[in-house]
């Protein structure tokens, strides 16, 4: 309930961006209040048990993953954009509504094999860009065990997306 208050409070709908006809959800107020950011990271860790890292993808996924690791007592990773990291690095090429994309994360110096990663974002909407990261995180020998999210926009399949791709995985949105 406190974090439902603290978006219905400070988040904001932008009309037409990035693009025309789309609205835009922007949950940085929320994440920039004590209260907001202390909610949220309670109601996303709440029942969250034995995960060994925090994956949060580009951008605001990594200051929010950053918080959730530390509730859990665990580290973090961050789940690049293309052409961010030094090499060597793993990547994935998924396609956007218009266009690719490209996610990364470094194939040296993080032990990723058989260790239980939740990933973190701020918003689901086409469930996309979630299911490339856990790919990713896959390719690297890691199990994704979960997602948590501030804000899952509804109809546009997110949750099914990745019911599709991934099989059996929670989504956690608050
Ligand atoms: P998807 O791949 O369509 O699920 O898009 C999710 C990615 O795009 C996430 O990394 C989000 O941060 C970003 N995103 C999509 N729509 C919004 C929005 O309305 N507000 C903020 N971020 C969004």
């Amino acid at each position: 309930a406190r974090a439902r208050a603290a978006i219905a409070d400070r988040a904001r709908r932008v009309a037409d961006f990035p693009k025309p006809g789309i609205a835009f959800k922007d949950l940085t107020p929320v994440l920039a209040d004590p209260e907001g950011l202390s909610a949220i990271v309670t109601a996303l860790t709440h029942g969250c048990s034995r995960v060994d890292l925090v994956a949060g993808i580009d951008a605001r996924g990594f200051l929010l993953g950053g918080a959730v690791a530390r509730e859990l007592q665990v580290g973090v990773l961050a789940v690049r954009k293309g052409g961010k990291l030094p090499p060597p690095v793993i990547a994935i090429d998924y396609q956007l509504e218009y266009g690719t994309a490209r996610l990364e994360i470094p194939a040296d110096g993080i032990e990723l094999v058989g260790r239980r990663v939740l990933v973190v974002d701020d918003v689901l909407a086409t469930g996309g860009t979630s299911v490339a990261a856990a790919r990713l995180l896959e390719q690297a020998g890691a199990e994704v065990i979960g997602f948590a999210v501030i804000m899952e926009l509804a109809g546009l399949g997110g949750r099914e997306t990745i019911a599709a791709g991934l099989g059996d995985v929670p989504v956690h949105s608050v």
